[in-house]
């Protein structure tokens, strides 16, 4: 059966990182809702504005637009064989969406969860940049460009988020503890949690990662 790979973790747990190399390796689509989300916000529409204030304040964009965003990416072709969600679902309510369209689309739903601490979190977001050309993840206190604002690969000036300032930060942790973390026992209820520690190197966590999957999807 085709799967539908989904990463959880508090902001900053590096969700982005995984699924990408996990996208790397199986050929499945990375969606990432947080970069639709940010995509959509630039329009001059009042859907636009709408999105774009409440990602400024941290807080969750609506289930209505989540529903719509993730049904029509996950109905492209590209992700018949299977798909990994980056950021979604961030609610109870989300889950079942994901339940429901799972179902539809005759994909098994796994959970993988990355656990970190706080106090890294907050360095992460709030160093964090990216290369807008080509993606690259950087961050000044853990994995510094060579030249400072610049990407390594390409020579692109490097990006901050809007919502990476303390402000925005705290809102995000304070919607991942009571919207996000419940969906944790709701997964591991049905035996379909794959949990990591988050705070060693990518490539470690990613090896790990890869053998949890496989181990789950071979049983
Ligand atoms: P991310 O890039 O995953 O950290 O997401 C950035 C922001 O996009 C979040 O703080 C939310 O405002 C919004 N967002 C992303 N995914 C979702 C989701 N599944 N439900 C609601 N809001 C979301």
């Amino acid at each position: 059966m085709s799967r539908a790979i989904v990463i959880i973790g508090p902001p900053g747990a590096g969700k982005g990182t995984q699924a990408r190399r996990l996208s790397e390796k199986y050929g499945y689509p990375q969606i990432s809702t947080g970069d639709i989300l940010r995509e959509m916000a630039q329009a001059e529409t009042v859907l636009g504005q709408e999105i774009r204030t409440t990602l400024a304040s941290g807080k969750l964009v609506s289930d209505e637009i989540l529903a719509e965003v993730i049904r029509t990416r996950t109905s492209l072709p590209d992700c018949k064989n299977g798909y990994i969600l980056d950021g979604f679902p961030r609610t109870i309510n989300q889950a079942h969406q994901l339940e429901e369209l799972a179902e539809e689309q005759k994909k098994e739903v796994l959970l993988v969860r990355a656990m970190v601490h706080e106090e890294v979190l907050f360095k992460r977001l709030t160093g964090r940049s990216t290369c807008p050309k080509c993606g690259e993840i950087y961050n000044v206190y853990f994995r510094p460009s060579k030249v400072e604002g610049v990407c390594d690969l390409d020579g692109e000036t490097l990006k901050q988020r809007s919502d990476d300032n303390p402000e925005a930060v705290q809102r995000r942790f304070s919607e991942y503890r009571t919207a996000t973390a419940p969906l944790i026992e709701y997964y591991r209820s049905n035996g379909r949690l794959i949990e990591i520690d988050g705070e060693g190197k990518v490539e470690e966590i990613f090896e790990k990662l890869c053998s949890l999957i496989e181990g789950l999807t071979s049983r």
